[in-house]
C-alpha cells in the first residue's frame, strides 16, 4: 500500500486541459479572461466545474453564501473533513491561474485517487469559494465573520448580494448556517500560484506558506502654508509636498529595515496641485504588511517618532489616521512539516515564504489548522493576461497538494471520530 500510495501522481495533461477549459470562459482577445463572481461568466464556469465534480464521484452541494461543496467519500464518512480549495471568480482582464489552478488541482487530485480506487479515511471536500476576489463572501461566511449587513457584499454594478446569490443557488437569508466548525474540519490546505517573484528568484519549485500578513492601512494628512512659488523665499516656505517627499522615503527605509515588513506610499493627493504654487495639503496612502504584528506596531512606532521630526524641520503639521486593520492567519506548523515532507519525498526544491496577499485560507485559518502551497509565477505577475505558471509546476504543485493530504489523512487519526 505504501508504495502505491508513493507512486500516485496527478495527471500533467489532463490537469493543463482542464485548465485551458476553464479559461474558455470568459476569454479575451488578448488571451487573458474575465469572470467577475456572479457574472454570466462566473456561473458558466460553476456548471462545469459541477459536473466534473459529479463525473469524478463527487457528492456535490452549494451552501447559502453560494460556495460549491465537492466531497469525495472518505472511509470513515462520520470524520471531520479535510478540505482544499480556492476560488474561480477573477479579477477584470486576469490570467488563467489565479484561485482557478488550486481548484482544478484538487479536482485532478480527487480524479486521480479516484483512478486508482484509493478512499482516504477522512472525507475530502473540494470548496470552490464564492466570490474571493471582491468581497470573500464564500469564505466570511464559512468562517463566521460575514457580519449583517448585505451592503458591502452587493457586485461591482450594485446588484444586491441576495440576487446575486439567489442566481448561484445560495442563499443571503440562511447565511449563518453556513459556518463551519474546528469539529466538521480536520484540516485546510489552500494550493495557489504565488503571484510574487520570490521562488523564480531563488529557483525553488514549491513555497510552503508561513501565513498570510497583517495588513495595515493608514491617511498621512500633511498640512502646510501655500504661498507664491515665485516670492517666497526657500528659508520662508512651509512645503506640504517637500515633509511628504521625505515621508514616502522614511516608508520605504522602513520596509527595508531588517526583517519581511515590505511598506508602500501608493497614493499620493496634492493641493492645490499647481505648478507655480507651493502645496499646502498633502494625503499620502501607507500600506504596511507582515505577518509578525507585533513587529509591525514596532516599525509603526518608529515611523511616527520619524513622522513627528519631519514635521517638526518642515514646519508643518502631519496626522496619521488609521484606515485597515487585518490580522495576520499563520499557517499551521505540523502542515507546514507535513508539506516539506512531501517536497523531501518527491524530490522538489522548496522554501518558507509569507503570503503578502489575500487568499481564502486567512477566513479558514480561524476555523481549522490551515496550510497554503505555492508555485512559482514567471517573473510574478498576477491579476494580468500574461499570468502564467509551467505545465510542469503546476503538476509538482498537484503532486504536493495530493501527496500532502494523504500524510495528513494519516495524521488526524478518525478512528475515534469515525
Ligand atoms: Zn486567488
Amino acid at each position: 500500500m505504501v508504495s502505491l500510495v508513493s507512486k500516485l501522481q496527478v495527471d500533467q495533461d489532463r490537469l493543463m486541459e482542464s485548465i485551458a477549459d476553464l479559461a474558455n470562459i470568459g476569454a479575451l482577445p488578448n488571451g487573458g479572461v474575465q469572470r467577475l463572481a456572479f457574472s454570466p461568466e462566473d456561473c458558466l464556469a460553476r456548471d462545469l466545474i459541477q459536473q466534473w465534480m459529479r463525473e469524478s464521484g463527487m457528492q456535490v452541494r452549494i451552501d447559502p453564501a453560494g460556495n460549491i461543496i465537492g466531497r469525495y467519500p472518505g472511509r470513515f464518512e462520520q470524520a471531520p473533513a479535510l478540505t482544499t480549495g480556492s476560488h474561480i471568480d477573477t479579477v477584470p482582464n486576469a490570467g488563467h491561474y489565479d484561485g482557478t489552478y488550486g481548484v482544478l488541482a484538487g479536482l485532478e487530485v480527487i480524479r486521480t485517487l479516484r483512478d486508482r480506487r484509493h478512499s482516504l479515511d477522512h472525507p475530502l471536500d473540494l470548496i470552490v469559494f464564492a466570490d474571493e476576489e471582491r468581497t470573500m463572501v464564500g469564505c466570511k461566511a464559512l468562517s463566521g465573520n460575514l457580519g449583517s449587513d448585505a451592503l458591502p457584499y452587493r457586485s461591482t454594478d450594485g446588484e444586491p448580494i441576495q440576487s446575486c446569490l439567489a442566481r448561484v443557488g445560495g442563499d443571503w437569508s440562511k447565511r449563518a448556517d453556513v459556518r463551519l466548525t474546528s469539529a466538521e474540519l480536520a484540516a485546510f490546505v489552500e494550493l495557489h500560484i504565488e503571484q510574487g517573484p520570490v521562488l523564480e528568484s531563488a529557483q525553488k519549485e514549491i513555497g510552503i506558506v508561513t501565513g498570510i500578513v497583517a495588513q495595515q492601512r493608514y491617511i498621512f494628512t500633511v498640512e502646510g502654508r501655500g504661498s507664491h512659488a515665485g516670492t517666497t523665499p526657500m528659508h520662508l516656505r512651509q512645503d506640504a509636498l517637500v515633509a511628504a517627499s521625505r515621508l514616502v522615503l522614511a516608508v520605504h527605509a522602513l520596509g527595508n529595515r531588517p526583517g519581511d515588513q515590505v511598506a508602500t506610499v501608493g497614493q499620493l493627493d496634492v493641493a492645490p496641485n499647481v505648478a507655480n504654487t507651493i502645496p499646502d495639503r498633502v494625503e499620502l496612502s501607507l500600506d504596511i504588511r507582515d505577518l509578525d504584528e507585533d513587529h509591525l506596531d514596532q516599525l509603526m512606532t518608529k515611523l511616527e517618532a520619524e513622522m513627528a521630526q519631519i514635521a517638526a524641520e518642515t514646519e508643518t503639521r502631519i496626522q496619521l489616521s488609521p484606515l485597515l486593520r487585518n490580522q495576520s492567519a499563520l499557517a499551521n506548523s505540523r502542515i507546514q512539516t507535513a508539506i516539506a515532507q512531501v517536497c523531501e519525498d518527491l524530490s522538489l526544491s522548496y522554501m518558507q515564504l509569507p503570503s503578502r496577499a489575500s487568499h481564502d485560507a486567512q477566513e479558514m485559518a480561524q476555523i481549522t489548522d490551515m496550510g497554503m502551497i505555492f508555485v512559482p509565477s514567471e517573473a510574478g505577475i498576477s491579476h494580468a493576461e500574461t499570468e502564467y505558471t509551467s505545465p510542469e509546476h503546476c503538476a509538482q504543485g498537484a503532486n504536493v497538494l495530493l501527496h500532502t493530504l494523504i500524510r495528513l489523512d494519516q495524521h488526524y487519526r478518525c478512528s475515534t471520530a469515525g
